[in-house]
């Protein structure tokens, strides 16, 4: 059982090392523009959901990113003070 345990965090932290590899690679992990008014509105009329608190790799017990990538400006809060600055995550994936 622990062996098995201690495999899975292997494989774990080899597919984390393999992302952050390849972010690298590809430059950011984020795409940054400035949002237009139109997204601003439809963003709260759809309710969308974008931001880390809705990403399969957030951590909610210490809000941090699972890949490591630094989410202070992609959490939902960071709206709320500056909702022009709008960052895309490239590995964001829905709930
Ligand atoms: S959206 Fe990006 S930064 Fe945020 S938790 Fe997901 S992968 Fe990490």
């Amino acid at each position: 059982m622990q062996g098995g345990s201690r495999r899975s965090t292997s494989r774990e932290w080899q597919r984390r090392a393999y992302r952050w590899r390849m972010a690298r690679a590809c430059g950011e992990p984020f795409v940054r523009q400035r949002a237009l008014p139109l997204f601003v509105a439809e963003r709260t009329r759809f309710a969308l959901r974008f931001t880390c608190e809705y990403c399969t790799y957030f951590r909610a017990e210490d809000e941090r990113c699972t890949h490591g990538y630094p989410n202070a400006e992609h959490k939902s809060a960071h709206y709320e003070q500056s909702p022009d600055d709008l960052l895309f995550c490239k590995d964001f994936e829905l709930l």
